[in-house]
């Protein structure tokens, strides 16, 4: 495997922070870390490129170009594994927890004697860090409330990183009791989009599996004739069994994988038999006389009225995605060109592709200014007469500029086919300026996607706050889609709010946000979430055969000249 930028940029900021706290040459700790800064931003792979070349690279030089070397030929930075050994692996997960840099740990460490995690809670809830220089109320007040951040998350994963953990576990769970069942069940069976435990329904005796667990290496919290939870070690995740009678399994799945709200309404309306006792979920449904509902969609009580009515939605599917919107190529910060990307999508059956890369503001992804707008226009003329009848799309993920207006000038804007506008700068701001921007932006009618909505990264940044309904409600009025960011990391807009989209008649689409050819498979991920609210094809712009994509676009530019 070849290392890529965002790995290099880790360890050289990973050794930047460690010679800080061994206090070694704080010009050269420096160094590093503005290298590992510029190499996170570069638009090329430094795998890609000859050592001379990246040596000259503005912010790299010899010394970081030689860490890179001995990454490329031996995996790993000498002097960082030398400090690696000599740190405490306490004061190694420290670095981990926001607000804590080096600085601080080693006061931490080294004047207070502290070694890990757990005793640095502890430390602040005596009160004893404000004894030290540095360390007033307030930051110790901080500390504390990133330490308990921390060890809320931990053991959290995007549905996305442990998917194919949860694969085989349980096909290994059962290949090794092949005579019992096992039942994967709960938040993972509901694909929710991000995952701290995951659950199954057996029938194995409770000792033959702890026994089981324990010699894989799990180790047990709690062992109970229901119920027994074991802490996995390496995938730092818990596993939660339900234990059943035969007879029992199936009435335990259904349980265990309904929110909490629809398992209310199914108990009010008494739709369970007496007995309980059942061979699969359909004869569950069946004696309920409901429309079989899929664990995706087992969240609201309103499923189960439209179930008892007989009118569940055909929710979208993979395989009903017709092309791929919101990618970025080489012109920006993708790693492929575009050619690249439309062959892939030609090699899978796409219909069209719409190349979306970043405006002029976000320079820090080589964003593109109007002089290199038109080189890329040419190329994708060239292209689409080279690959026809394919289509390739100019499009442009447009910043969305500090008072909500978009980052070229008309005559500009004019010139693509269809135009994303999302928020990357200034992201620290209050629900009013952030409302003022994205509205802003909804009424200006080059828009035509607004692009994730909030802002959020899964498990390491919230949003800024916003009003989705008043989003939701603006899209209504000016004809604007709502994108659901595909990135396991982002689907953002939230599925949650996609029954209002519905009701609103507003469409959404569903983008990977590819940065590279790979990346187009993030769309299963968007589509889950979208199952999760009942989505259909034709609620889904990026499932529009070409014909009605080619409609939709001539709709939209009406609006520029209304
Ligand atoms: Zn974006
Ligand atoms: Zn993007």
């Amino acid at each position: 495997m070849t290392a890529d930028n965002s790995f290099i940029a880790d360890q050289l900021s990973l050794l930047s922070k460690l010679m800080d706290i061994h206090g070694e040459n704080s010009f050269k700790a420096k160094a590093y870390s503005s290298a590992a800064f510029t190499i996170d931003k570069l638009p090329q792979q430094l795998s890609e490129i000859s050592a001379e070349k990246f040596a000259s690279i503005k912010g790299i030089g010899d010394s970081v170009a030689k860490k890179i070397i001995e990454i490329f030929e031996r995996g790993e930075i000498i002097v960082l594994s030398e400090l690696i050994q000599k740190t405490p692996p306490g004061i190694m997960q420290m670095l981990n927890v926001k607000g804590i840099g080096p600085k601080k740990i080693t006061v931490i460490w080294k004047e207070m004697g502290i070694e890990s995690i757990g005793e640095l809670l502890y430390a602040c809830n005596e009160n004893r860090l404000t004894l030290y220089k540095g360390f007033g109320e307030k930051t110790q007040k901080s500390i504390q409330e990133s330490i308990e951040y921390f060890l809320n998350n931990i053991g959290s994963y995007l549905y996305a990183q442990i998917e194919e953990f949860a694969n085989k576990f349980d096909a290994a769970l059962k290949h090794s009791f092949s005579e019992y069942s096992f039942l994967i069940t709960g938040i993972f069976r509901r694909h929710l989009e991000t995952i701290d435990r995951l659950e199954w329904v057996t029938n194995v005796p409770a000792a033959a599996l702890q026994a089981y667990l324990l010699e894989n290496n799990f180790v047990t919290e709690r062992l109970e004739t229901e119920e027994s939870v074991f802490q996995g070690k390496e995938e730092n995740i818990l596993l939660h069994f339900y234990h059943a009678e035969t007879e029992r399994l199936h009435h335990k799945l259904f349980t265990t994988s309904c929110s909490e709200e629809f398992l209310n309404e199914w108990n009010k309306r008494s739709l369970f038999n007496n007995k309980a006792e059942y061979i699969s979920e359909d004869e569950i449904f069946e004696n309920a006389k409901l429309q079989f509902i899929p664990a995706y969609l087992r969240e609201t009580s309103f499923t189960i009225e439209k179930a008892s009515a007989h009118s569940l939605p055909k929710v979208i599917e993979a395989k009903d995605i017709t092309t791929i919107i919101h990618s970025h190529s080489k012109w920006s910060d993708g790693n492929n060109t575009i050619e690249e990307m439309a062959k892939a999508a030609i090699a899978k059956d796409l219909q069209y592709l719409v190349i979306s890369d970043h405006s002029k503001s976000a320079f820090y992804a080589n964003g593109l200014t109007e002089e290199r707008l038109k080189a890329q226009h040419a190329e994708i003329e060239e292209l689409n007469d080279k690959l026809k009848p394919f289509k390739i799309f100019k499009s442009i993920e447009s910043d969305i500029l500090n008072d909500g207006s978009l980052d070229y000038s008309d005559e500009i804007l004019v010139s693509f086919d269809i135009i994303i506008a999302s928020i990357h700068s200034n992201l620290k701001m209050t629900e009013e300026k952030a409302m003022m921007r994205l509205l802003n932006a909804i009424k200006n009618p080059f828009t035509s996607i607004l692009g994730h909505c909030t802002g959020r990264l899964l498990l390491s940044r919230a949003g800024y706050p916003v009003d989705h309904k008043k989003i939701i409600d603006t899209c209504a009025a000016h004809n604007v889609v709502i994108e659901l960011n595909a990135h396991p990391r982002r689907l953002d807009i939230d599925w949650r709010f996609l029954d209002y989209c519905l009701e609103k008649k507003v469409l959404i689409s569903i983008d990977p946000d590819a940065h590279s050819v790979s990346a187009f498979d993030h769309v299963k991920y968007g589509v889950l979430a979208a199952q999760k609210a009942g989505i259909t094809a034709s609620q889904n712009l990026s499932s529009y055969p070409l014909s009605t994509f080619e409609a939709f676009l001539k709709e939209q530019h009406a609006k520029r000249t209304r």
